[in-house]
């Protein structure tokens, strides 16, 4: 999977993307260290992945678990590596003591299976709910209505503790055409909070992505996706391995 591209281009991507959230939370009053960068490196090479680490970039985010064990196996420990992308429950065993956070729980079976992986480990997974604001039915995720009965469920999952939300927006070329479905899923996270649910916090809301972060933390995110803006546009035809 090796690809060509030109050294320093991930580090002087980087510096625009870094100072685009500067200005994000600069405009809606934020802390610059309210808000996680997630380096989305997905069917990109080691080699970038390096750059990106030597910039300092220390949180990269995988939508596939092959992938994820392969990159953990060969990159840095400190690393913190996120799953981002839809999960299998007969692959969770894989990831578990690697994902610091996997972004895309959207059933009890999965919540199940990753309590049960998590408990013969010892350990206790940090996970967001990923939920379908647009209700597109192309996409996971639980639908905005279905949370509130979801969440009810989470304290018997001992060892699982929900950190937040996660969304997948609509893909746009207008980005304000998000801003709507960022304030609702924050306006949901606090709706939740407020019920003091065990194992939930609401302190993570995982939204926005390349074309939209900048949206997303004027509306609340804690955490940005970025992978075109960082690694350039990803090329799934030269890339059996991965796909969307
Ligand atoms: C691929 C992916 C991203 C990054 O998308 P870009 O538009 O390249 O920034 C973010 N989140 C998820 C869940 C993804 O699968």
């Amino acid at each position: 999977m090796e690809t060509i591209y030109e050294t320093g281009m991930v580090t002087e991507n980087l510096k625009v993307v870094e100072e685009k959230i500067a200005e994000a939370c600069r405009r809606s009053g934020r802390k610059r260290e309210d808000v996680t960068l997630i380096a989305v490196s997905k069917t990109k090479p080691v080699s970038m992945i390096e750059e990106a680490y030597h910039a300092g970039i220390r949180v990269f985010g995988e939508n596939k678990v092959q992938e994820l064990t392969e990159k953990y196996d060969q990159l840095p420990s400190d690393i913190h590596w996120h799953m981002i992308g839809h999960l299998q429950r007969n692959k969770v065993k894989y990831i578990i003591d690697k994902a610091k956070l996997i972004h895309s729980v959207d059933s009890l079976r999965l919540m199940e299976t990753i309590n049960r992986e998590a408990e013969k480990r010892q350990l206790k997974a940090k996970v967001l709910l990923e939920v379908n604001m647009a209700k597109e039915n192309t996409k996971f995720g639980l639908m905005p209505e279905e949370v509130m009965e979801f969440i009810d469920k989470v304290p018997q999952f001992s060892n699982i503790s929900v950190e937040g939300l996660m969304t997948i927006a609509p893909n746009t070329e207008n980005p304000e055409t998000n801003r709507q479905i960022f304030s609702a899923l924050r306006k949901l996270s606090v709706d939740i909070a407020d019920k003091n649910i065990d194992n939930i916090h609401m302190g993570v809301l995982s939204m926005g992505m390349t074309n939209d972060y900048e949206v997303a933390i004027e509306e609340g995110a804690t955490m940005v996706r970025v992978g075109t803006g960082i690694f350039g546009k990803r090329n799934y035809a030269l890339d059996k391995n991965t796909t969307r």
